[in-house]
């Protein structure tokens, strides 16, 4: 056959119609017909890539991402069942096929009401690693409406982007974690002269966000790039939880509920409400009390409390957690041939140090390096191969060091 007479085997263009025609074992193949070719690869690997991230998210029931949060998180049983149902239902919703009938299903994003240093933090961190989505950790405070001094709200955006590695399609299946909620709240009822910076016009623009829109990004956040591309990200599908301690939230409750108890019989209300742990019953309406706008409380339907920590569950997170304080240190002394031994009269001692100083759970580890400096600073180099710590030692420790001044100003 002459030279001109080849034709690709896929589209019949013949050799001279064609830039490249390049030849295989029976047959050809032309650059077009490559290009489309590849076109589809990368469109099939794309879909491949979905269905993958939804048989593993579909493998995690709700039970089981309970079972995982219990390997990281002591406690809060309350909030892990309500976050394992609702990053269980978002997965699903994203999962949906388009529109085969008129049931659309509504994003479920989460807010939890606690304490700080209950575990908030931890919880979205431990949601995210599990479904291996990159997670923003926000704080509220530093978000003001857009032209006032302070982060707008976009810049949370760009956080993901980041923790994403700019990859938009990741992104925007991620999850963003708004820390300290309760500070933009509306500060009272009567709307000041001076504009609601970082209150009401802050939960407006956050709105948005929570509902879902194609929002442009700066990849580098803030003002000081004025000439950077913008990206655009579309929220729909990205999953919010918010946290906040809610100060002084439970006279509200409180209120609330003996206001119902009026009309029942009050002291059998009484009996039944845990008095020191009002969170507990916190409802929809005691945020709106709070200065949440109902709109942004619609958009975060599940709300959950954390339990303030108590000596149990200090005690628990030293040991207990798949990445417990007290594990780190074991493995930390180990990569020196030491090992390490803490003795439980000497473990109760810790949790009753930072009862004592009001430290909860993140003064735990504060407390440990405290105690446990002087020996990693000393022993590595030295012919010890165990370090046995008990009560005496942590006591001895914690009274050198400078921890311990926290007694005289609590
Ligand atoms: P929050 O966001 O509520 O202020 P964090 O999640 O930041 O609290 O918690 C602070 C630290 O305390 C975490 O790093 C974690 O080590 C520990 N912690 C708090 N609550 C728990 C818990 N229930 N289980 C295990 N660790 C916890």
């Amino acid at each position: 056959m002459a030279k001109d007479d080849l034709e690709c085997s896929f589209c019949g263009r013949k050799k001279p119609e064609t830039d490249l025609l390049i030849a295989g074992l029976d047959a050809h193949i032309c650059d077009k017909c490559i290009e489309q070719a590849h076109g589809i690869v990368l469109e099939e690997s794309k879909q491949g890539e979905a269905r993958e991230l939804s048989a593993d998210l579909m493998l995690s029931k709700p039970k089981a991402i309970k079972t995982f949060l219990d390997e990281y998180i002591i406690g809060q049983e309350a909030t892990k069942k309500v976050m394992s149902v609702a990053v269980y239902n978002h997965y699903k919703r994203l999962l949906q096929p388009k529109s085969e009938d008129d049931i659309e299903i509504q994003k479920s994003n989460i807010i939890m009401v606690g304490e700080t240093g209950t575990g908030k933090t931890l919880m979205a961190k431990t949601i995210s690693k599990m479904l291996n989505v990159p997670l923003a950790i926000v704080d509220a405070t530093v978000l003001t409406e857009a032209g006032y001094v302070g982060e707008d709200v976009e810049g949370i955006l760009t956080k993901l982007l980041q923790a994403a590695d700019y990859n938009v399609e990741k992104a925007q299946r991620g999850i963003v974690f708004i820390d300290e909620i309760d500070k933009i709240a509306r500060k009272s009822d009567n709307p000041s002269i001076t504009r609601d910076v970082s209150g009401e016009g802050v939960q407006q623009a956050l709105l948005k966000l929570l509902e879902g829109t194609t929002v442009n990004v700066p990849p580098k956040g803030g003002r000081k790039h004025p000439d950077q591309k913008f990206i655009e990200v579309d929220t729909e599908n990205i999953l919010f939880i918010a946290g906040g301690a809610f100060d002084g939230i439970e006279r509200n409750i409180s209120k609330r509920l003996n206001m119902q108890a009026v009309g029942f019989s009050a002291s059998k209300s009484d009996d039944e409400v845990e008095r020191n742990n009002l969170l507990k019953y916190v409802i929809p309406k005691d945020l709106k009390d709070y200065g949440l706008i109902p709109e942004i409380i619609g958009r975060l339907p599940a709300l959950t409390y954390m339990n303030p920590l108590d000596r149990e569950t200090l005690r628990a997170i030293l040991t207990e957690p798949k990445n417990a304080i007290i594990k780190q240190y074991q493995k930390l002394f180990e990569m020196d041939d030491i090992s390490f031994e803490i003795t439980d009269e000497a473990l109760n001692f810790i949790v009753d140090r930072a009862i004592e100083y009001k430290l909860g759970a993140r003064g735990l580890r504060s407390l440990c390096e405290a105690i446990l400096t002087d020996a990693m600073f000393e022993l590595p180099e030295s012919e010890e191969t165990k370090l046995k710590v008990t009560r005496e030692y942590v006591e001895h420790q914690l009274d050198k060091s400078i921890i311990s001044k926290l007694k005289a100003v609590s």
